[in-house]
């Protein structure tokens, strides 16, 4: 594949600069990683089938996860999707430009590698700047999945795509670090009653506010009935670090009674502990390596907090300045944070990177 992954560095000097040249890449069939509100995204020309392959073979995705297609006008709606239905529309009104994604029928102009072979198409409008510019400047809509390696964190930074894609895809736009932090609420408006396919930067409590029934039609992971749960979750895992993690929830002193066991536990069997903690927990227990989700009731600073935080304890591998090997041996991520606005997501995406639940 490439060899050479071009970074760019984007500010208000060099703005229109790196937007052509980024739009360049992208109208010759290329991939540009760039940022969004939600996290950072890998874009190709939607329309373009050798375009999109590029995608799913940088990132290793399996062909039949279909891919959001990003627009930076709703001109752009009717190359895209037909029989738009009216709910769509006070959607767009009230979330465009944002991270609500929704589901529509596609045209034949879409190609099949595109959606997985589906006949709808899921289509956003990202709220940043830098998307924007390089959607308009490259004349066509993206598709653009989150640019990492398929199954790890989500990249929240230039710094995490490098990580996972350099080499293998043309180039990268490095905006800063991303505002929400989670991907765009999935809401396929296609059937009689709204569905949510994925929770996201937009709340349910939100979306209820403009459609008058909603299906969820996702799920976390397999819980059991009980006190205690403790769940294989392997066939689940997504968004994974490759150190296992295991994630406590509940009530805030109970999950950081339940931490504080853990930690003693897995010292006695000498492992190295992360924690992607609360602030609040924080106060009652400490480990080898801690990174911040923010305070328990600010879900918001969890989302911004949680994929950086993932990737940051599972590099914790390697001590090179006494060149022993000092391993964080399981990551103990605090979920005790609470479950309402963008809270949904966050909650989605730890049970989904979680090789194990605990209860408390
Ligand atoms: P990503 O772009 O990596 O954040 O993932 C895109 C998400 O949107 C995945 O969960 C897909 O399954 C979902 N998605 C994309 N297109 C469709 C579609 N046509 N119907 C249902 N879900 C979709
Ligand atoms: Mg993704």
């Amino acid at each position: 594949m490439n060899n050479k992954t071009l970074v760019f560095k984007i500010d208000e000097s060099n703005f229109a600069d790196t937007i052509s040249k980024a739009a360049d890449i992208i109208k010759q069939g290329g991939t540009v990683a760039f940022p969004t509100e939600t996290v950072y995204g890998l874009g190709a020309d939607a329309l373009d089938p050798v375009a999109v392959r590029k995608i799913f073979e940088a990132k290793g995705r399996p062909a039949d996860n279909p891919l959001i297609v990003h627009i930076a006008s709703r001109d752009s709606l009717d190359i895209i999707a037909k029989d738009i239905p009216p709910i769509a529309f006070e959607l767009m009104d009230a979330f465009w430009p944002g991270p609500l994604t929704l589901v529509l029928k596609r045209t034949s102009a879409v190609p099949d590698i595109t959606t997985g072979g589906l006949d709808t198409v899921a289509v956003r409008m990202p709220d940043n700047p830098v998307a924007l510019a390089l959607i308009k400047v490259a004349g066509t809509p993206l598709a653009a999945p989150s640019a990492n390696t398929s199954g790890r964190p989500s990249p929240t930074t230039a710094e995490h795509v490098i990580s996972d894609l350099s080499g293998r895809i043309d180039a990268v736009i490095d905006g800063g670090a991303v505002e929400v932090g989670v991907e765009s609420t999935v809401l396929d408006v296609t059937s009689d009653v709204p569905a949510i396919l994925r929770p996201g930067g937009v709340s349910l409590e939100d979306i209820k506010k403009y459609v008058g029934e909603v299906v969820i039609g996702y799920t976390d992971q397999a819980v059991e009935e009980g006190d205690v749960v403790r769940s294989p979750g392997m066939k689940y895992t997504h968004y994974s670090p490759k150190t296992r993690v295991v994630l406590v929830e509940g009530d805030g002193m109970a999950v950081a009674a339940k931490i504080s066991e853990l930690i003693d536990n897995y010292s006695e069997k000498n492992m190295r502990v992360g924690l992607l903690i609360t602030d609040e927990t924080a106060e009652h227990v400490s480990a080898d390596e801690m990174y911040s989700l923010g305070r328990r009731d600010k879900p918001e600073d969890a989302a911004r907090n949680l994929f950086a935080g993932l990737r940051y304890l599972d590099e914790r591998d390697v001590d090179i300045s006494v060149s022993v090997s000092v391993n964080v041996n399981v990551i103990i991520v605090d979920g005790s944070i609470k479950c309402d606005g963008v809270g949904v997501a966050v909650l989605n995406r730890l049970r989904k990177a979680a090789n194990e639940l605990i209860e408390v």
